[in-house]
C-alpha cells in the first residue's frame, strides 16, 4: 500500500488513524455485528454516537449549550438558499462580503430572498480576489438581519486574520475551509457552516452551529427539510441522517479532541504555512504567491511558478513524487496547496524540500 502526499482541495485527506479505525470496525461495529452503514438511525447505538458527535463538536469549538449542531445535507451549497431562506423574504435585507468564488456563490441564492447588500466587494477593488477587507472599509447596511462572510476563500486562498464586528448585527459564516484548523472567536458568531469535506471528514454531512437567540428568529412556515427550527427540534433526524459521514465526523472529531484541539491544530497549521509561504518568498521570484500577503490562506496556498508550462511540469513532477492533487483551480490556474488539518507538518516539509529541488533543476 502506498499512501500520498494529498493536496485536494476537497474532498481532502482524512487522518490515517481515522481511516484505519473505520477499517477495523467496518463489518462490526460497536459490537452490533453490522457496519454503522447497516443500522437503523432510530436505534441506540447510532442514536449515542449522533448525539456524542454534536457534543464533541460543541466542546471543541468552545461552545455552551445555547448553541444547536445541525447535521444537514446538500452540502454547504445548500446553505447558500437555507440561510436566507429562513430569515429573509419581501422587504428584508442582508449584508454580504464578497471576498471569492464561494461568497459570490452564496451572494447568487441568497438574492432569490432579499435585498443584498455588500459591505464589501472586493472583486470590484481589482480584477481578482487577492485581499481581505479590513474592518474599516466595510460598510454595513443598519436594516441587514445579518452579516455573512466567508472566512477562507478556498479557490483564491485568501483568509480572514480577524473577525469582522459586526455592529450587533447576527454574524453568520461559512468555515467550510478552515473550520478547525485553529481557534476561532465562535462566540461572536450567531452562526457558522461548513461542508465537512475539507477539514471535518467525508462528503455528505454539514455542519451547521447556531445559537438559541438566531434560531428564535427564524420563520416557522418554511418547507420541512429547510426548516432550522425543524433540524434543532428533531436533532437533525426528522429523515435519516447521513450516517456513515457523521460516523467519520464522529472520528476526525476525537482525532482532533486527542491531539490537542484546535489550540494544538492551530499551532502544527501556523508551522506549516509558514514554510510553504517561506518556500515561495524565499525563491527569489521563481514561485511566486497570487494573494496579498496580509491576506494570505493558511489552508489553501495559491502560487504560479515563471511560465504555464513550469506550473504543468510542477504538477507532473510532484505527482512522481508522491505529491498529488497540486493543480491550481481552473480559473486561477497555477498551484494550489490545499494543507488542510490531514496534512501532517512532515508531508509540508517534505513538500518545501520538493520545490527547493525542482527549483534548482528547472531554473
Ligand atoms: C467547498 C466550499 C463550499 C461548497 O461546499 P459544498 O459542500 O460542495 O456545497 C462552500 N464554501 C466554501 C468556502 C468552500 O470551500
Amino acid at each position: 500500500m502506498k499512501r500520498v502526499i494529498n493536496y485536494s482541495a476537497g474532498p481532502a485527506g482524512i487522518p490515517i488513524e481515522v481511516l484505519e479505525q473505520a477499517r477495523d470496525e467496518m463489518l462490526d461495529w460497536n459490537g452490533t455485528g453490522c457496519s454503522v452503514m447497516e443500522v437503523s438511525h432510530r436505534g441506540k447505538e447510532y442514536d449515542a454516537l449522533h448525539m456524542e458527535t454534536m457534543d464533541l463538536f460543541r466542546e471543541l469549538a468552545g461552545m455552551g449549550k445555547d448553541w444547536n449542531v445541525l447535521f444537514t445535507t446538500g452540502g454547504a451549497s445548500t446553505q447558500f438558499l437555507m440561510l436566507p431562506m429562513n430569515y429573509l423574504g419581501a422587504g428584508k435585507e442582508a449584508d454580504y462580503a464578497v471576498t471569492g468564488n464561494w461568497s459570490k456563490a452564496a451572494v447568487k441564492e441568497a438574492k432569490r430572498y432579499g435585498k443584498i447588500s455588500f459591505p464589501a466587494n472586493m472583486e470590484l477593488e481589482g480584477e481578482r480576489f487577492v485581499a481581505i477587507p479590513k474592518q474599516g472599509d466595510l460598510v454595513l447596511n443598519p436594516k441587514a438581519e445579518y452579516f455573512h462572510y466567508t472566512s477562507n476563500n478556498t479557490v483564491e486562498g485568501t483568509e480572514w486574520h480577524y473577525t469582522p464586528d459586526a455592529k450587533g448585527k447576527p454574524l453568520v459564516c461559512d468555515m467550510s475551509s478552515d473550520i478547525f484548523s485553529r481557534p476561532a472567536e465562535f462566540g461572536k458568531h450567531s452562526m457558522i457552516y461548513a461542508g465537512a469535506q475539507k477539514n471535518l471528514g467525508p462528503s455528505g454531512v454539514t455542519v451547521v452551529a447556531i445559537r438559541d437567540d438566531f434560531l428564535a428568529k427564524a420563520h416557522d412556515d418554511l418547507p420541512t427539510m429547510m426548516s432550522y427550527k425543524v433540524f434543532k427540534d428533531k436533532f437533525s433526524m426528522h429523515n435519516t441522517p447521513p450516517c456513515f459521514s457523521i460516523y467519520i465526523l464522529n472520528l476526525v472529531l476525537r482525532w482532533l479532541k486527542k491531539n490537542g484541539g484546535l489550540a494544538a491544530m492551530g499551532k502544527v497549521n501556523e508551522a506549516k504555512q509558514k514554510l510553504l509561504y517561506g518556500a515561495i518568498d524565499g525563491s527569489k521570484g521563481f514561485y511566486t504567491g497570487t494573494a496579498d500577503k496580509d491576506s494570505r490562506s493558511w489552508m489553501n496556498v495559491d502560487f504560479k511558478l515563471p511560465t504555464a508550462e513550469l506550473d504543468d511540469k510542477f504538477v507532473k513532477d510532484a505527482k512522481a513524487a508522491g505529491i498529488v492533487q497540486t493543480k491550481g483551480y481552473r480559473s486561477m490556474g497555477g498551484i494550489r496547496l490545499s494543507a488542510y488539518n490531514a496534512v501532517s507538518l512532515k508531508d509540508v516539509q517534505t513538500t518545501v524540500q520538493f520545490m527547493q529541488d525542482f527549483q534548482q533543476k528547472n531554473s
